[in-house]
C-alpha cells in the first residue's frame, strides 16, 4: 500500500482526472525515504508525483502526494535558500509586485503576509508608512530577527504556522500577499476562504504562482521547473480565477507578473549554453524585467463589488 496520499481535486473536489506529466520515475511509486533525496529538485534526474488535470475544472494536480506528516518533515529540514539570481534582482522583483498591489488602491489597515522569506516586500510596505499592523506567518525561524528588521518600527506579529491565522481580527487587513506559496498547499481554497474573511471591505489581495499555460512551460516540457515535488498543484489564469471565485473573492485580476534578472546572470546563461564560459570577465549589474512563465493576481472582498465585478484575465500568452 501506498505510504502517499490520495486526494482529490483541491479546487472542485472531482475524482475524475486524466494524466498530462509524468516524470520518467515517478515519485508515487517509490517509497517515501527513496522520494526524500529528491525534495530540493537540484538533481539533474527530476522525480514528481504525476500531474493530473481535473475532469471538473481543468486544474492541474497530483492526485497523489506527501501527506502532512510527510510535509512536515521535508520543510523542516529544507537548507537555506540558495539564491542563484542576485539579490538585488529579486528586490527588485518583489518591489514590483508591491507596486502592482499599490496601484489597485489605497492601502491602510493591517498587512498580512504568508511566506514572506526574508522580507522583501515588507520592508516596501513598511516604508509607505500606511498599514497599522504587520501579521507575517514564516515557518523558517531563521529569517524572523531579517521579518522584524523590515517592519522597522510598526507593529509586528510572526507566526511560524502558515495555515493557522486564526490570530489575526477578522476585516482587518488592508493588503494580504503570498508569494509562490498557493501553489505548494494542500487545501488552497481553504486557505483562502481563511484568508478572505481577515481582508477590510475594500482590502486586496495579491498572489504570486507559476502559471502552467505559460509559453515557457510549453517550451521546456517536462523541464519546467515547476514540475516539481514542491507543487501539489499549478495554475493557469483560468483555474486561479475559477479558485478565488469559490473561495468568495470578487474583482478578480490575473496580469503576467515580471521577473528581473542581473544581465550578467542572463548573458552568462546565454554564452554558456553555446558552450562559453566567461567568469572573469565582467558585465553591466543591470537588472532587466521579464515576464517569464510566472502570474500575478489580485482579487478584493465582496464589498469591492458594486465597484468593479467579473474575472479579467490579461495573462494570455
Ligand atoms: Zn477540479
Amino acid at each position: 500500500m501506498s505510504e502517499f496520499l490520495p486526494r482529490p481535486c483541491p479546487l472542485c473536489g472531482g475524482t475524475e482526472t486524466r494524466a498530462e506529466v509524468q516524470s520518467l520515475h515517478r515519485a508515487e511509486t517509490m517509497a517515501f525515504e527513496d522520494v526524500r533525496p529528491y525534495w530540493s529538485g537540484l538533481s539533474q534526474d527530476k522525480r514528481f508525483f504525476s500531474y493530473h488535470r481535473c475532469a471538473d475544472c481543468g486544474l492541474l494536480y497530483n492526485p497523489v502526494f506527501f501527506n502532512g506528516a510527510q510535509l512536515g518533515a521535508l520543510y523542516s529540514n529544507m537548507a537555506p535558500n540558495m539564491d542563484v539570481v542576485a539579490r538585488d534582482a529579486i528586490g527588485a522583483t518583489q518591489r514590483g509586485y508591491f507596486e502592482r498591489a499599490a496601484a489597485q488602491g489605497p492601502l491602510a489597515g493591517g498587512y498580512l503576509e504568508i511566506g514572506p522569506d526574508v522580507g522583501y516586500i515588507v520592508a516596501e510596505a513598511a516604508g509607505r508608512d500606511v498599514f497599522d499592523h504587520f501579521w507575517l506567518f514564516e515557518p523558517n525561524r531563521a529569517v524572523h530577527d531579517m521579518l522584524r528588521a523590515a517592519a522597522g518600527d510598526r507593529p509586528v506579529t510572526l507566526l511560524p504556522d502558515m495555515e493557522d491565522i486564526s490570530a489575526v481580527p477578522d476585516a482587518s487587513i488592508g493588503l494580504a500577499v503570498m508569494v509562490h506559496v498557493l501553489d505548494h498547499l494542500l487545501d488552497p481554497r481553504a486557505m483562502l476562504t481563511r484568508l478572505r474573511a481577515k481582508l477590510r471591505p475594500g482590502g486586496t489581495l495579491m498572489i504570486v504562482t507559476h502559471n502552467e499555460r505559460s509559453l515557457l512551460r510549453t517550451l521546456m516540457g517536462l523541464r519546467w521547473p515547476p514540475f516539481c515535488l514542491q507543487h501539489p498543484e499549478l495554475y493557469n489564469p483560468d483555474t486561479m480565477a475559477d479558485l478565488l471565485g469559490r473561495a468568495g473573492y470578487t474583482g478578480v485580476r490575473i496580469e503576467r507578473s515580471r521577473n528581473h534578472f542581473p544581465v550578467d546572470f542572463l548573458a552568462r546563461q546565454a554564452l554558456e549554453a553555446v558552450g562559453i564560459k566567461l567568469d572573469r570577465v565582467p558585465l553591466p549589474k543591470a537588472t532587466i524585467g521579464l515576464r517569464l512563465g510566472n502570474m500575478l493576481s489580485l482579487a478584493g472582498t465582496p464589498a469591492q463589488a458594486t465597484a468593479r465585478t467579473g474575472v479579467e484575465i490579461t495573462a494570455a500568452e
